[in-house]
């Protein structure tokens, strides 16, 4: 496998351009950024975020094995293929031998830590996640990290007593109206906990709660959305730095046709709507590097759908320093469907790993080992 072509930018032009204060993110370079067209200039943006990358995270490249443990979902997510009531999606969630059999794979694979991810699953409930958490913690040296959904506090907090180590929650975008549209509330919710203004999105809410129970916190949004212009992005983009987020996963947002945002043309003109494009999702993983220098940054899946050949390279070049190989059973695989012709869907567990690590290896990179937790320098 070659080398991505990626354009070099001499380290001393790059330190003049620092210098200028060229990746100072103000808000009005944030967005500048995200409007530039031009392949030079972005070249050094790339370079920017590269450099930042090397000299806070090193160049290791932590592998975290991705369970798909259920994908039953409560929620009626705008974007999302596992949202309630979509027909024709067979459902499925995975037994405990099942998971905890995945947690034993990803060990004997060299993986520092697992990802459990579902649909907001009450299936899933409070102490059967407890019970795998113990398990795993107690039967291999994994970090285990949870992406469950909005969960109450005293389910958020059992994980963590359990000995669960992150959550991710993105916030999918941090414009209050936006969200309210593509993530409607749940007519009967637990009791989540919840946004400490109008003017945030109330995942913030539950970000900070989960800070505050001791577990890393990671979030992130979607790139293109129907509705999203390049002033919300920024605003994204700058919540990241303030937020302090010790994970970040930025990816295009891709239209699920059986889904209602999916059947939806954007309200915006086209100057400010933001496309889904590859090129926006390398700029804000870019921007999200320089804005959160010690942040584990995956290069996602919905990217290298875009581009299957090189996208995880590229990714991992102009930012990114952690990758998601799938564990999920190929039975369940497909049936995890949040967008439509996900990259690696039939791939086995073993074929992630191997493509994967061939693909680090390719760009002169380390796999990391341990766990690969936040750092702070
Ligand atoms: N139920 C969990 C996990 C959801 S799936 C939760 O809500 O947090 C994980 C991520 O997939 C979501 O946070 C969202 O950012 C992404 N996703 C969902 N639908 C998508 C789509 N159509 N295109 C791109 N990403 C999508």
């Amino acid at each position: 496998m070659s080398k991505p072509e990626t354009t070099r930018v001499e380290p001393a032009a790059l330190q003049a351009d620092f210098d200028a204060g060229l990746f100072e993110l103000t808000h009005e370079n944030v967005e500048r950024w995200l409007r530039e067209e031009d392949d030079a200039r972005l070249a050094k943006l790339y370079a920017a975020a590269d450099r930042v990358r090397r000299e806070h995270v090193g160049q290791p490249v932590h592998l975290r094995g991705l369970i798909e443990i259920s994908n039953h979902c409560v929620r009626q997510c705008a974007y999302c293929g596992l949202r309630q009531g979509r027909e024709g999606l067979q459902r499925y969630r995975m037994s405990a031998d099942e998971i905890i059999a995945c947690a034993h794979e990803a060990v004997r694979f060299g993986f520092g830590t697992v990802v459990l991810q579902a649909g907001e699953d009450y299936g899933l409930t409070r102490e059967f996640i407890a019970g795998i958490v113990r398990q795993i913690k107690a039967e291999t040296p994994l970090a285990v990290t949870l992406s469950l959904g909005e969960r109450p506090e005293a389910d958020l907090k059992a994980w963590r007593a359990a000995g669960a180590d992150r959550y991710l929650l993105r916030i999918e975008t941090s414009d209050p109206l936006l969200y309210a549209q593509i993530h409607p509330p749940l007519k009967h919710q637990p009791d989540t906990p919840r946004a400490e203004s109008a003017f945030e999105v109330p995942r913030v809410g539950i970000l900070r709660t989960l800070r505050h129970i001791g577990y890393e916190i990671g979030s992130g949004v979607m790139i293109g959305i129907p509705g999203q212009s390049y002033a919300m992005l920024a605003r994204d983009i700058l919540l990241f730095r303030s937020l302090d987020l010790d994970m970040i996963g930025v990816g295009p947002y891709i239209a699920h046709p059986e889904t209602p945002l999916g059947q939806t043309t954007s309200p915006l003109s086209e100057h400010d709507q933001v496309p889904n494009t590859e090129r926006m999702t390398y700029k804000v993983l870019a921007l999200t590097r320089l804005a959160c220098p010690e942040a584990n940054l995956p290069s996602t899946t919905a990217l290298a759908t875009l581009n299957r050949k090189t996208g995880r390279e590229l990714g991992l070049s102009r930012g990114a320093n952690i990758v998601m190989p799938n564990l999920t059973p190929v039975e369940y695989r497909a049936m995890y469907e949040i967008y439509p012709a996900k990259a690696c869907i039939a791939e086995t567990a073993e074929c992630c790993r191997h493509c994967l690590t061939m693909r680090i290896r390719s760009l002169g990179r380390p796999i990391g080992a341990g766990t690969g937790g936040r750092q702070r320098t």
